[in-house]
This record gives C-alpha cells, sequence and structure tokens, in this order.
C-alpha cells in the first residue's frame, strides 16, 4: 500500500487523531497553515474529487459535517475554512481524497 493517507489511516504511518468513525479519520496537519489545521479524510481510497463517482455523494457531504462538527469542538465560533485542493492546477500533493479544516485566524481572499 503506497498511499500515505491510507497507510495514516491503517496505523503504519503515526497521526495526531483529533475525530474517527466508520467513514471518516481526521487528523492534525503536520505543517499547520493556521492554528487549527486538521485533514478529514475517508477511510476508503478516492484520489481526489475529479474521482467520486455519484455512489460518493453521501460520503462527501459526511466529511463536511465531520469538518464542522470538529470546527464545533474546537470553538471555531467565528468562522473558519473548508478547503479541498484538487489535482496539479489546485495544489493537491496528497493523491487520497482530503479536506482541510483552518481556523484559528483571519483568511485571506483570493486563495493563492
Ligand atoms: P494537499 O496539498 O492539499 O494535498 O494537502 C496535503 C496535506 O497533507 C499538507 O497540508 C501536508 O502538510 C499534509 N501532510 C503530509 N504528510 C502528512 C503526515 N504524515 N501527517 C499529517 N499531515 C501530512
Ligand atoms: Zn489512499
Amino acid at each position: 500500500m503506497s498511499c500515505l493517507f491510507c497507510r495514516i489511516v491503517e496505523g503504519e504511518i503515526p497521526s495526531t487523531p483529533i475525530f474517527q468513525d466508520e467513514q471518516a479519520y481526521a487528523f492534525a496537519d503536520i505543517s499547520p497553515k493556521a492554528p487549527v489545521h486538521i485533514l478529514i479524510i475517508p477511510r476508503e481510497h478516492i484520489s481526489s474529487m475529479r474521482d467520486a463517482d455519484p455512489s460518493k455523494q453521501a460520503l462527501l457531504g459526511h466529511l463536511h459535517w465531520v469538518a464542522a462538527e470538529i470546527a464545533r469542538n474546537k470553538g471555531l465560533t467565528n468562522g473558519y475554512r473548508i478547503v479541498v485542493n484538487t489535482g496539479e492546477d489546485g495544489g493537491q500533493t496528497v493523491d487520497h481524497l482530503h479536506l482541510h479544516l483552518l481556523g484559528g485566524r483571519q483568511m485571506t481572499w483570493p486563495p493563492g
């Protein structure tokens, strides 16, 4: 198994867990870009949003709910940002679909 985030889900590579259930796993980003920077991933391997077929719609919605639930638990009442980098132009560097939950500071727009 070569996928970095699949190996993290399996516990082969250590991570700092934040939330987990049957479908999703969330852990601290190793190189945080905000005071709160958490990655939310599906346990099953999906390479990116480009590779999510219609059967994944409920799972994708669940991942967003998990991000919002973590934000609530972290007390991000002033807001936060959810980012899904997709493909080369989107700046995706790990080819296992993931949501970034960023919070704890003012975000800027447009993103780089
Ligand atoms: P992206 O550039 O959108 O594909 O995001 C990949 C993210 O994974 C980056 O924010 C990295 O800091 C993060 N990352 C890479 N390796 C690890 C790791 N071993 N544990 C936690 N986060 C990681
Ligand atoms: Zn994977």
